[in-house]
């Protein structure tokens, strides 16, 4: 099978406004879809409709290749989902507020908890009650919640929404380490395009309730020509390491000695392959602004709102 998820012109309205105007979006087995649109644009209502917390008034939802009322109800157990804040118990631990969960969603077997605190890095906190933990520590905790049942398919809603870079980067290694390693398909929504760039291999943009564009991670980095700009010590030879060694066609040279690699790039690899060569690297850095752009022309407005 295909296709995890595959949706048919799914129409809602609250208050005569169509907050979904007839969204079709199609995630594959192992994907990592990122949901991209402005906050009202309708993420949260379309991840509703995905997971059954709203029924839409049109359309079709197709999930693990049944559209089957009674089956797809059956199919949800194979979601876990983390869709805004999670419930937690503040007066509990981490430990505490998963076996709370297990036992309220039958989920059974007896490891599952230690397997996925370990996961999230919760382990070493059995002690520490949840009203004192961080913004970051809550939204793992929220996503050890919905890894409980070992799914094969992860929702999660804005994530990582308020969050500073470093438990960003936490969320995104835990995400894609299951990714990897559990063949995951992970559905996540953000406002923020940038935020997603390390994690997701295809994109879906909605604006005002209708998806605009569905695409792929390299075929967003070609419209975009997102590149890796590097400042070195020294060019002179630098044109004929790049073609040779490292097989990088598309790229330019500038005369105050920075690069713009613009294929796939391997920052370690190339950072490596030219201190081989004696060239020192001042500056490495992956190149995204335009990104932001792309979506601000997509969606209309500013950027992030
Ligand atoms: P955010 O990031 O701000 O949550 P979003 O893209 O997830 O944005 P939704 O939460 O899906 O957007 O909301 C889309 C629109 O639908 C908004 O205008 C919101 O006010 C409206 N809406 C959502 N749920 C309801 C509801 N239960 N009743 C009435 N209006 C609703």
């Amino acid at each position: 099978m295909d296709y995890i998820i595959r949706t048919n012109n799914i129409t809602k309205t609250y208050r005569k406004k169509k907050v979904l105007n007839n969204v079709s979006i199609k995630v594959k087995k192992g994907d990592i879809y990122g949901f991209i649109g402005k906050n009202g644009a309708g993420k949260t209502t379309m991840l509703k409709a995905i997971t059954g917390l709203v029924i839409p008034d049109e359309g079709q939802i197709e999930l693990f290749g049944t559209t089957e009322e009674k089956d797809i109800i059956k199919q949800r157990k194979r979601i876990g989902a983390l869709i805004e804040s999670p419930n937690l118990y503040l007066n509990m631990t981490a430990r505490e507020n998963l076996f709370l969960m297990k036992i309220q969603r039958g989920i059974p077997g007896t490891n599952c908890i230690d397997k996925v605190l370990n996961l999230v890095s919760l382990k070493n906190l059995e002690k520490k009650k949840v009203k004192n933990f961080s913004l970051g520590m809550r939204q793992r905790l929220g996503i050890a919640m919905a890894l409980l049942n070992d799914p094969e398919l992860l929702i999660l809603d804005e994530p990582i929404n308020g969050l500073d870079p470093i438990c960003i980067k936490e969320i995104r290694e835990i995400l894609l380490k299951i990714n990897k390693e559990r063949g995951t398909t992970i559905l996540i929504s953000s406002h923020i395009l940038s935020e997603l760039t390390l994690l997701a291999n295809k994109y879906g943009f909605i604006n005002n309730g209708k998806l605009i564009e569905e695409t792929t991670s390299s075929e967003l980095s070609k419209k975009c020509r997102r590149y890796l700009h590097l400042k070195i010590n020294n060019c002179s030879n630098v044109s004929i390491i790049l073609e040779n060694e490292l097989k990088i066609k598309d790229y330019e040279v500038f005369k105050d000695n920075t690069i713009r690699i613009y294929d796939e790039f391997d920052g370690e690899k190339i950072t490596l392959t030219l201190a081989k060569h004696s060239i020192g690297v001042k500056e490495i850095m992956k190149m995204d602004e335009a990104l932001e752009d792309y979506f601000a022309k997509l969606v209309g407005g500013d950027k992030n709102e």
